[in-house]
């Protein structure tokens, strides 16, 4: 089986200054794999040019075999990309439920247009959707929170919101940018079960996290990223062991 992500030779620089220089990434499928680095070591840079938020300079990115870093960013979605941004990207004036069932619209015939005027023949998706999403938002845990405007969720439920949102759409590739931070520690250990049985289910994510312990536990991988470059990559006790990493990163 081809591997599910393949970024190779992957650059962006912004001003003249590298964000992401030369990357290259690959990811199996089923694999949870973390990146990990100091503040602007790239990070979200690189999630973006795969998500197709931000164009590489140069590079390529290949997902399940087919090259994406031209298209996009919907189509990319299409094609089974979930974000989950490190800021809260919520829609505002929409309950929360419906901010879980935009998620679906992306991926399915019945767009985002066509569910809100409510055309008959889409009214048999739209129950679909709006089943699938509830059990997204009992996922998350945010179930009973389903009707309330979206904005006045706490942070916490926000974030969980995103990645209701994110998995309601069905991903085949789940890019989680610091899903963790400004989460109570009861909130987090529940992301980590979350994301742990995610694993077992076989869903293929990258994962960037600020807490090293806590994606050591979780990962199958670990890039580490500094300067833009990858300066490790490996099983956690590798990365663990890796004397550059301890310098760069695990050691200050
Ligand atoms: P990380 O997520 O690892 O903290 P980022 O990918 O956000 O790092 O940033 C990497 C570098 O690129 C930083 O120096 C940052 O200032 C720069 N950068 C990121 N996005 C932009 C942008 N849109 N415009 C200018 N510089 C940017
Ligand atoms: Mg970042």
């Amino acid at each position: 089986m081809g591997a599910a992500l393949r970024v190779t030779g992957a650059s962006r620089s912004f001003g003249g200054v590298y964000a992401v220089r030369e990357v290259d990434l690959t990811v199996e499928p089923g694999e949870l794999r973390a990146v990990i680095g100091p503040n602007g070591a790239g990070k979200s840079t690189l999630f973006a040019l795969i998500g197709g938020q931000l164009a590489v300079d140069s590079g390529t990115v290949v997902l399940d075999g087919r090259r994406i870093d031209r298209l996009a960013v919907h189509r990319r979605g299409k094609l089974g990309i979930g974000v989950v941004f490190q800021a809260a990207r919520i829609f505002p004036g929409m309950t929360a439920l419906e901010n879980v069932m935009v998620g679906a619209h992306g991926t399915t015939r019945a767009g985002f247009v066509t569910a809100a005027l409510r055309l008959p023949r889409f009214r048999a998706e739209e129950r679909a959707i709006e089943a699938r999403a509830w059990e997204c938002l009992a996922r998350t845990g945010i179930e009973e929170w389903a009707d309330r405007p979206a904005e006045t969720l706490p942070l916490g439920q926000q974030r969980a919101l995103q990645l209701a949102r994110a998995l309601c759409g069905r991903p085949r590739l789940l890019l989680l940018d610091e899903p963790a931070s400004g989460l109570r520690s009861g909130e987090r250990k529940r992301l980590a079960a979350l994301l742990g049985e995610l694993r077992r289910e076989g869903l293929t994510m990258l994962l960037i996290e600020h807490d090293v312990g806590f994606v050591m536990r979780l990962a199958d991988r670990v890039t580490v990223l500094d300067l833009g470059r990858v300066i490790a990559d490996g099983t956690p006790e590798q990365v663990r062991a890796d004397s550059t990493v301890i310098d760069a990163y695990l050691g200050e």
